[in-house]
């Protein structure tokens, strides 16, 4: 047995086989031309990929059920197909450039006229091409001729490999081990059903382990060297409630991790006192009602939410409609979720956040800029104000949209007043276009500004006269203020919202929003805290929104403390000069509390 420490990201426990997306699966491919008498050696190291890529697939067949049989077996026969293997010998003796560079010519075309045909059979079938010949690639790339065997960037893997382990078959039920996984990869991966995630980089707020708690898979970050050391196959347990990793784990802790993780499933059913008063109002023991809402990525989560007790949706990430596709979403297509989306919340608010495109989250051209700081660069608003017709589009879809119940549209990542003077012409120029073409829309749609650059904090006053409501970002808040990349596991100490810095621009934006006259609330993992919500509503917030995971959680925490109490707290917080006294504080007098509930 050995073990790995990281930091929890998203509790849980698994057990099962490894699936390792290693740094050769990010490998560029390499370009070069060829003398034509060396046209014979690459078609004869071609052949051999194709022969042991077969190989490979008649083994995985073994024991699978019948759809991933199927799936294996489409994948045989486009590695025999007798018209696409003649045009790529065809292509490498005219070209002659070397055969990785071949194949992947052919292989995205393929798929390029496949998917163009708009059918989605026929879309799917390019999934499979590029599946079973991504398998041809990798041992291509392996068998010891190719130049390559370099790791290349992330964005290489994008470009080259259509990444997201594309290449193989995933098998069901197993762990991922990779560096780093971008959302949408995540969402590729939850689609093959992975059980766990296991990341060498990444951070608690970072997007994939956002993802993860709220698709409930356990997840640990930052787990350093664990990719130097797992192989596809082995068998691990991944204890995300410890952050820790058993590579090999021996038989008693497998049975104990199969226990631990069925009574953990039991208890998430099971009526206990959080899960059955869910639906319940969150209301302080001393009666002062919170607000709680759920984060969500994609409308058809907005049914989970309500079941989970959430009294709307707080934080609706768009750009995840606008993720893992190369084409941007229409107009009606955006229309049809986030009307989904408002109908599903029945009459509740559904604060709908405009595109965040940017930073980890790179929609095409923006993955052509090579920024080299992202996340300090053309991301959010900033890229909609450049791009007018993307963002009047998407405004128009919410604005028609926001016709179907409580719809509220917010803006991310705005850093001064000019840039939301801006963003609100473009949005009369979207009114404007409906209006001429005499299509309906919510006229009086509430718009509001997402506080999570430090700047915006400080302004917050000056924002609050501007907008109808504030919601506070603590994953990038934190981020910013501290100067901690919340994806970068070597700085992560660093990355607390308990810091003082963090607390103090938090309670400014409290401030300006009461003395406004405006609704403030917060949308960062922070909110899904339960210790953190016990410290934020002393200093004075009232609407929070999490993933719907969270929300039984954070309303038994509600219920078992006192307003009293918590203001108290946050008195006594003022003083303190570092996250570990803050937290400790919170922690001892949340204690306090639950033994005064157990006495009663
Ligand atoms: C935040 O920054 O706190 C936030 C909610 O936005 P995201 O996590 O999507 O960047
Ligand atoms: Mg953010």
């Amino acid at each position: 047995m050995r073990t790995f420490d990281g930091l929890s990201a998203s509790g849980g426990i698994v057990s099962g086989p490894v699936f390792c997306l290693s740094d050769e699966d990010t490998v560029a491919i390499p370009r070069y031309v060829i003398a034509e008498a060396d046209t014979g050696a690459h078609w004869a190291r071609f052949e051999s990929a194709v022969e042991k890529a077969r190989g490979e697939i008649r083994l995985l067949k073994d024991g699978r059920n019948r759809e991933q049989t199927d799936i294996l077996e489409t994948h045989l026969m486009m590695l025999c197909d007798p018209e696409f293997l003649p045009q790529i010998r065809k292509s490498l003796d005219s070209e002659l450039v070397n055969i990785e560079a071949v194949l992947k010519d052919r292989v995205d075309g393929a798929a390029r006229t496949l998917r163009a045909t708009g059918d989605s059979y026929l879309s799917e079938r390019a999934v499979d091409i590029e599946d079973a010949f991504g398998r041809v690639m990798r041992n291509l790339l392996n068998d010891g001729a190719s130049p390559s065997g370099k790791a290349g960037t992330r964005a290489d893997t994008h470009a080259d490999m259509h990444a997201a382990g594309g290449s193989r078959f995933v098998p069901e039920g197993s762990i991922l081990v990779a560096r780093t996984i971008k959302p949408s990869e995540a969402l590729t991966f939850k689609d093959s059903g992975i059980a766990g995630i296991v990341l060498e980089e990444g951070g608690a707020t970072s997007h994939v382990a956002i993802l993860a708690r709220a698709w409930r898979i356990p997840a640990i970050m930052g787990v350093r060297g664990i990719l130097l050391s797992v192989s596809d196959g082995d068998e691990i347990v991944l204890d995300a409630d410890s952050g820790v990793v058993t590579l090999d784990p021996s038989p008693d802790l497998l049975s104990s991790a199969r226990a631990k993780a069925l009574s953990r499933k039991a208890h998430e059913i099971s009526p206990d006192d959080a899960a059955t008063r869910a639906l319940e109002p969150a209301v302080t023991r001393d009666g002062a009602v919170m607000t709680l809402r759920a984060n969500i990525a994609f409308s058809r989560e907005s049914r989970d939410a309500l079941e989970s007790g959430a009294e709307g949706i707080g934080l609706f990430r768009s750009e995840y409609l606008f993720l893992g596709s190369d084409t941007l979403p229409d107009e009606e297509t955006q229309y049809a979720a986030y009307r989904d989306a408002v109908v599903g919340m029945e009459g509740r608010p559904v604060v709908i956040r405009t595109l965040d495109a940017g930073g980890d989250k790179m929609i095409g051209e923006q993955r052509l800029l090579g920024e080299k700081n992202p996340l300090l660069g053309w991301r959010a608003v900033r890229y909609c104000l450049d791009r007018r017709d993307v963002f009047r589009t998407q405004l128009r879809a919410l604005l028609r949209a926001g016709t179907a119940g409580n719809l509220r549209i917010m803006f991310p990542m705005i850093s001064c007043v000019e840039e939301l003077d801006e963003v609100y012409e473009v949005l009369e120029e979207a009114k404007a276009e409906l209006e001429s073409l005499g299509i309906p829309y919510a006229r009086d749609c509430k718009c509001g500004v997402m506080i999570e650059i430090p700047a915006a904090a400080v302004c917050a006053d000056l924002l609050a006269k501007r907008a109808d409501f504030m919601s506070i970002g603590t994953n990038d808040l934190t981020q910013y203020t501290m100067a901690v990349d919340r994806e970068n596991a070597k700085v992560a100490h660093l990355f607390d919202c308990f810091n003082p810095a963090v607390l103090r621009l938090v309670k400014a934006t409290l401030d300006a929003g009461q003395e406004a006259g405006v609704e403030v609330s917060m949308c960062g993992e922070m909110a899904g805290d339960p210790e953190a919500v016990f410290l934020l509503m002393g200093m004075g917030l009232r609407n929070f929104s999490m993933s719907g995971a969270a929300i039984p959680q954070v309303k038994a925490l509600i219920r078992m403390v006192s307003l009293a109490d918590a203001e108290e707290l946050a008195q006594s917080v003022t003083g303190l000069s570092s996250a570990r006294e803050i937290r400790k504080l919170v922690q001892g007098k949340l204690k306090t509390c639950e033994l005064s509930k157990e006495q009663e």
